[in-house]
């Protein structure tokens, strides 16, 4: 299969620290990638989001040029302890016990609301999408087989990832760089509480605690799998040995991902997988956004009911904008000034869609060099997803359009169809912006089903059928909608 423009497609791979020609590991159209996913404990924060959007884009795009792609994106249940430390309390057991759930219902709730809000805003779902909570098994497996292969020790019921050990034959650095000494002075668990035999080692497994509410049955204890396992389990499960991209917020290159690749090793014989992508963080007041600090804005906040941070709601596609207006690479600050500056350009692109695709007075020839433009569009992708170059390249057919509209420029009837379906490909498609929100689609026809409702009781009541019309009014009445009666038409209020 002919792959559009896809031999020239470079990504930054964290593990050479440059920009690689992209290769499927299956020498044809097949790309396997893992993204990790939420931990649900708590509602997704604009942070998050950002993360999760860098990788549909990537997601998109990879489809655009033509590959099959296996999506695998987890959800976190069990085994994300507070501080991404070994001794924390897991965040969905503290929520739990402090709201008097069950673990499964923070889970279920926080699920729900990640996936109400990804879908909002147009994010895709992925091809699978496994919880750690179901993979225990394999989790276990593979931590047996660390053991079998001398790298892990259990202690008091808890298994440890033995990463001195591991250091004398691997490079247990090879990702974020960091020497192991250092590693031994800036752990938090010099003070001897820790059964492990080196403050660098990671737990594969823990033994719970008498008031622990998630554990399960494994060869070394009741208790539950340590964090990075689950995501090896999980990626290799549904990728294999060695898969093409695993991706996640640059926050998790240490510890997670450098844990990963060193359990992969010791596995499979491989770093999992070929490029590891790292999506920078969302900042807000020039720190990173968290769930746990509580900087940060909730998409509820920003797309409905408002922040005392911001003058305005913004819709989801403006937000997307000003997101990709930045690399995916970039550290990003959020303000009420760059949201007002994207949501004015966002609607210019949009603006410029709209007068094409009214456009009618055609001319013979084209004032715009469509193939190069396209060209231009394309090496912006293929440089590592250079979306803010990308989108500097939509302004300038924008500033053609305008062009166009003003009777300025001239364009050929297919020139035009040409330049419109580029251009549609590249803010819906492969940037997954709308023109209109699903959740304003919705909200519109809603309105538009009581209109009807309204005019046929407007015509109950001119019939004199003043049964229907009050029953009409009556159950509208019983949903909080008020109908406000003239002597001609009526109106109503919502509650
Ligand atoms: P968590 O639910 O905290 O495990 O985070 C889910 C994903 O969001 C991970 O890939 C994180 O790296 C990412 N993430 C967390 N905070 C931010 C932020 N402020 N900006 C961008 N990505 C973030
Ligand atoms: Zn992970």
């Amino acid at each position: 299969m002919q792959l559009n423009g896809s031999n020239k497609l470079k990504i930054y791979n964290s593990l050479s620290g440059t920009k690689e020609l992209f290769k499927p590991v299956s020498n044809n159209n097949f790309v396997g990638m893992y993204v990790c996913g939420p931990t649900v404990y708590s509602n997704v924060h604009l942070g998050n989001l950002r993360t999760f959007t860098s990788f549909d884009v990537i997601f998109r795009y990879l489809m655009h040029l033509g590959y099959k792609v296996r999506y695998v994106r987890n959800i976190t249940d069990v085994g994300h302890l507070e501080n991404d430390d070994d001794n924390g309390e897991d965040r969905i057991s503290k929520k739990a016990r402090s709201e008097n759930l069950e673990p499964m219902e923070i889970v279920q709730k926080y699920t729900v609301d990640f996936h109400t809000v990804l879908r909002n805003f147009n994010i895709l779902p992925p091809s699978i999408e496994p919880t750690a909570t179901g993979h225990i098994m394999e989790q276990i497996g593979l931590i047996e087989l660390i053991v079998e292969k001398g790298m892990a020790y259990e202690v008091n019921g808890s298994v440890y990832f033995d990463v001195i050990k591991y250091n004398k034959s691997n490079n247990y650095g090879i990702l974020s760089n960091r020497n192991i000494e250092d590693l031994a002075h800036n752990s938090r668990e010099l003070d001897g509480q820790s059964d492990k035999k080196n403050p660098q080692d990671f737990a594969l497994w823990k033994k719970a605690e008498p008031k622990h509410i998630m554990k399960w049955s494994s060869p070394w204890s009741k208790g539950f799998p340590g964090w990075h396992i689950e995501c090896t389990a999980m990626s290799n499960k549904y990728l294999g040995d060695l898969f093409d991209i695993h991706g996640g917020g640059i926050d998790l290159k240490f510890p997670h991902h450098e844990c990963e690749i060193a359990q992969a090793n010791v596995c499979f014989g491989t770093n999992a997988a070929n490029f590891w992508v790292h999506a920078n963080m969302l900042t807000l007041n020039g720190s990173k956004m968290s769930k746990s600090s509580g900087n940060n804005i909730l998409p509820d906040e920003i797309f409905y009911s408002g922040s005392p941070l911001l003058s305005k709601t913004f819709s989801e596609p403006a937000v997307k904008f000003f997101i990709l207006q930045a690399h995916y690479r970039s550290v990003l600050d959020i303000s009420n000034e760059a949201l007002l500056a994207s949501e004015k350009g966002f609607s210019k692109i949009i603006d410029a869609i709209n007068i094409l695709e009214a456009f009618e007075k055609f001319n013979d020839q084209t004032d715009f060099n469509i193939e190069n433009w396209r060209e231009k569009c394309y090496q912006a992708m293929n440089d590592d997803f250079n979306t803010p170059i990308l989108i500097a390249n939509l302004f300038d057919a924008v500033k053609f359009i305008n062009q166009l509209n003003n009777g300025k420029a001239k364009i050929s009837k297919s020139d035009c169809n040409n330049l419109l379906q580029i251009l549609n490909s590249f803010v819906f498609e492969i940037l997954g912006l709308e023109k209109i929100t699903k959740s304003k689609k919705v909200n519109d026809k809603t309105n538009d089903i009581l209109e009807i409702l309204i005019k046929l009781r407007d015509e109950a009541r001119l019939n004199k059928n003043y049964e229907l019309s009050d029953k009409i009014r009556d159950m509208l009445n019983n949903k909080g909608i008020v109908i406000n009666d003239s002597d001609t038409n009526s109106s109503f209020s919502i509650n």
